[in-house]
């Protein structure tokens, strides 16, 4: 298997002490990076439900052990503390790559998208394994073209403020391919647009998180500039879905995860009054820098290729989070790291 550009005595590939997954398969071991956060922590839970053995490797950055620790007494699952800016050798069948800064809070100065990127790419190359990147619907920038389908080159601003999560990524797609076409590492690539859901960061600034999070402590909601802006939310079952769905088929990608069904900031506001509570009051606020004005994901490649779509709309979704979200707040658990 030297094809991959395995060598020395790293290169074993076969895994002792592997327990099957049950009839049928065999079970696999997989890396998930930045798996102790948000959505990591969700697809974790689906590959351990399903039989195969994880290991997730996380710096606690924006990530935190409450969301996992269900899963400490399993002999299929591992946690690591490790950054992935620096090397780390193991022996695996799947990377699910999430590790990333991902809010505008957090993702500031972090070289994890290109050298976490380019580190997993070199492990996933040494042991043959393949790699999925979680990319972001932010490659597409402040778009140019609505809905935007994987064809559409983006256009983004390549010195503002957002510029080393947008390009970070942009430049992490461009790894993938790179070691996907001169290395033959089997890739997948996602960009996941605006996801919502249970264990979601509770201080990173992302619009449901501070809704909700505000309209359960009586606060007003802060809506940014003149909240006309659009997005579309997905609920994070539906994501994780797609993720498994793109690493086990046959397609490299990119392909758009996310749900079509588009809000402005003024209708999110809505439908979370209508949820939580309805005396909830908004406030307007200035926006921030470069802020895209719209967003919606055309999915239909990934409804085609991949028989993936989003099951569960934003009304359906949102009830979903209010309980984690209630049972934070009162504990004066703020989400930060342990
Ligand atoms: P999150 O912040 O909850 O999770 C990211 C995890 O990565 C955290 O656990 C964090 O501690 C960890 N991490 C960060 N830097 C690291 C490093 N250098 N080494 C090891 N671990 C590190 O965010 P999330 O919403 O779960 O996002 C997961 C992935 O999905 C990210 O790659 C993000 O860019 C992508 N994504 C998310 C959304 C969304 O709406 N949630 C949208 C688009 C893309
Ligand atoms: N790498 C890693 N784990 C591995 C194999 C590689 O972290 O199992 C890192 C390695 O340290 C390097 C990066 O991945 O920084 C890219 O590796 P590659 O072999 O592609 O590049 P090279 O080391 O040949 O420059
Ligand atoms: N936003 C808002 N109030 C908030 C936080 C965000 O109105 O408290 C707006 C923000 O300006 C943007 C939209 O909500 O137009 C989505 O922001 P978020 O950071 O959640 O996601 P992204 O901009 O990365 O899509």
């Amino acid at each position: 298997d030297s094809s991959s550009g395995s060598s020395g005595f790293f290169s074993k590939r076969t895994f002792p002490g592997r327990v099957p997954a049950g009839i049928g398969r065999k079970s696999l071991r997989i890396v998930v990076t930045g798996g102790a956060g948000f959505v990591g922590s969700h697809l974790v839970d689906k590959l351990i439900s399903r039989g195969d053995e994880v290991i997730v490797i996380d710096n606690f950055f924006t990530g935190r052990k409450e969301n996992l620790v269900h899963l400490f007494r399993n002999p299929r699952f591992e946690l690591i503390r490790h950054d992935v800016v620096e090397p780390i050798l193991l022996e695996v069948d799947q990377i699910y790559h999430l590790a990333c800064p991902a809010s505008p809070v957090h993702y500031k100065y972090n070289p994890t998208n290109v050298m976490g990127t380019l580190n997993m790419l070199g492990l996933a190359k040494r042991v043959g394994a393949r790699f999925l990147l979680t990319s972001t619907s932010e490659v597409y920038g402040d778009p140019l073209e609505h809905p935007q389908k994987e064809t559409y080159w983006g256009n983004v601003n390549p010195i503002g403020e957002r510029s080393c999560y947008d390009e970070g990524k942009r430049t992490a797609e461009t790894l993938t391919m790179d070691y996907h076409r001169g290395a033959d590492v089997e890739v997948r690539i996602a960009r996941i647009f605006n996801t919502y859901g249970p264990r979601m960061c509770l201080d990173d600034g992302r619009v449901v998180s501070n809704f909700v999070a505000q309209v359960i402590r009586k606060q007003p909601m802060t809506v940014y500039g003149d909240g006309k802006q659009t997005r579309s939310f997905q609920y994070v079952s539906d994501l994780v879905d797609g993720l498994v769905a793109l690493m086990e088929g046959e397609h490299v990608g990119p392909f758009n995860l996310g749900n079509p069904g588009e809000f402005t900031m003024l209708e999110l506001a809505e439908v979370v009054k209508e949820t939580i509570d309805s005396s909830a009051t908004i406030e307007f606020k200035p926006n921030t820098a470069d802020d895209p004005h719209k967003r919606k994901p055309d999915i239909s490649k990934a409804k085609e290729l991949l028989n993936w779509e989003p099951r569960i709309s934003l009304r359906e979704g949102l009830p979903l989070m209010v309980n984690d979200f209630r049972n934070r707040i009162l504990n004066g658990d703020e989400g930060k790291g342990l």
